[in-house]
């Protein structure tokens, strides 16, 4: 069994400034066939896992093809998506005959011309491959769920969990189904309902965490072969955005339709309850300096993971003007300021303009006198076991706050940034965070407490105000009863 394998994968927040192109994969994450570090990351973990079991099973061949990550920005230009679709689509065509494509998609790639990139490559892998081919992927939750892709795939699984700590348990999963219809075990059909919500639903709390649970348990009953919910990005203004449902069944059609409207109803009873409450700057400040630390602080809205800058100084400004110290920040993203203190040299006392540059809404740079504390080139953090490239990276202190600024934009994933630039978490009040979720495993284990905090800007976190232009029926919240 021959099965061709490749990733092409980033989140775009079309609202975004931070336009996208081909050196936002270089910089990120790309590796040519055979290339592939032997560790996963999100969205290139099927190809990891096609490696695994062919190492267990001598009659499976895998055949590599590229794997590319950008952080999510905004939108991609049209000639870099062409350049890395039709890379793969070259290496899939030399690759034949294959049984099986298995792809590491996000689902949330939008570039100019194409406002549905992940349908487009299936429905090109479709017509290359054939019909008989099993095409599968792994996706993103904070994704759109189109029907051309629905089409053209036989096999699609999201991560169940947000933050996405299972993204090689599906990778395997994906691969051990892939096989599987190969040999002719299973038929997989796929249903999907549309809940006709928006909304964020992290799994580190109820009501997601036991909704997700009994996914995985009723997955492999009564011919039920995966369950995903399709989260939906809401910073994506696309026809299908939106929250949705998806059941795989081993032949069985109307069972799955019917699990997926049952599923996806018992979601939509859930909208505007899966959130934890968010603070505000100032009773964030309040509460975060009344205990012993660290406490955690997350700014939700400046988190590059949903394809904002990272460069925010909201809640930054106002630790200064209220003169709290102690305080570590991970991370402003500011190559200029980065290059700067590199010129200036470890130890150097420079006056420096940093942060609060990419857009009007997030802050204002902040300049101050300070000491660059430590510089680091190639700096990486953690994820669930892989490597997140946060580029030269430089500490300045100054007023009891140390700050580390980094050259690649990146969501704060775990302690291991602050580590990376020889700062323990532990010593500090406050840690200031850019994320929305995808800290909380890393960071609660040291945390004295975590408040998520609504600065209210970057990311377009409204769907009430978003204005969006592209969006075709009625969404909750904002449609009030989106089903009448
Ligand atoms: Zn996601």
């Amino acid at each position: 069994m021959r099965i061709f394998t490749a990733s092409l994968a980033t989140e775009t927040n079309t609202f975004s400034p931070m336009y996208t192109d081909l050196d936002s994969f270089y910089q990120c994450f790309y590796a040519p066939p055979g290339q592939h570090p032997a560790t996963p990351t999100l969205c290139s973990a099927p190809l990891v896992a096609c490696r695994e079991l062919s190492a267990t099973d001598s009659s499976i061949e895998v055949i590599e093809g590229s794997c590319a990550w950008a952080e999510p920005g905004g939108l991609l230009n049209r000639q870099s998506y062409e350049h890395l679709r039709d890379e793969i689509l070259t290496q899939l065509r030399a690759a034949l005959p294959v049984q099986a494509v298995v792809l590491g998609l996000h689902g949330a790639m939008v570039a100019q011309g194409y406002d549905d990139c992940e349908g487009d490559l299936l429905s090109r892998v479709r017509q290359i491959a054939g019909d008989k081919v099993v095409i599968a992927a792994t996706l993103d939750p904070h994704s759109h769920l189109t029907a051309q892709r629905l089409n053209n795939a036989n096999l699609l699984i999201a991560f169940k969990e947000f933050p996405h700590l299972d993204f090689m348990q599906r990778a395997r999963e994906l691969v051990t189904l892939s096989v599987a219809t190969v040999r002719g075990q299973y038929q997989p059909v796929m249903r999907s309902f549309d809940c006709r919500m928006i909304d964020v639903l992290p799994t580190s709390r109820e009501p997601m965490r036991s909704f997700i649970d009994k996914l995985s348990l009723l997955e492999g009953q009564n011919d039920i072969l995966s369950i995903s919910v399709i989260h939906g990005f809401m910073a994506g203004d696309v026809a299908e955005m939106g929250t949705q449902l998806l059941v795989i069944s081993n032949n069985q059609p109307q069972r799955a339709a019917e699990l997926a409207e049952q599923l996806g109803m018992e979601l939509f009873s859930f909208r505007g309850k899966t959130l934890p409450a968010f603070a505000t700057i100032d009773t964030a400040l309040d509460d975060a300096t009344m205990i012993a630390g660290p406490v955690v602080l997350a700014d939700v809205w400046d988190n590059p993971g949903g394809g904002v800058a990272g460069d925010g100084t909201l809640i930054l400004a106002e630790i200064i003007r209220r003169g709290i110290s102690k305080v570590a920040v991970g991370t402003i993203w500011d190559p200029m300021a980065v290059k700067l203190c590199f010129a200036a040299g470890e130890g150097a006392s420079i006056i420096l303009r940093f942060g609060g540059k990419s857009c009007a809404t997030a802050g204002d740079p902040i300049d101050a006198q300070v000491t660059v504390q430590r510089l680091q080139r190639n700096a990486v953090q953690y994820f669930a076991g892989s490597e997140v490239p946060m580029g030269d990276c430089a500490v300045i202190s100054f007023a009891g706050i140390d700050v580390i600024l980094n050259s690649n934009r990146c969501q704060s994933f775990d302690p291991s940034l602050f580590t990376a630039l020889q700062l323990e978490p532990q010593q500090y009040q406050l840690l200031l965070v850019k994320s929305t979720n995808h800290f909380y495993q890393g960071f609660a284990p040291l945390a004295a407490k975590i408040i998520y905090v609504d600065a209210g800007a970057p990311y377009p976190s409204d769907p009430v105000r978003n204005g969006y232009r592209k969006l075709r029926r009625p969404l909750w919240p904002i449609v009030e009863s989106p089903f009448a």
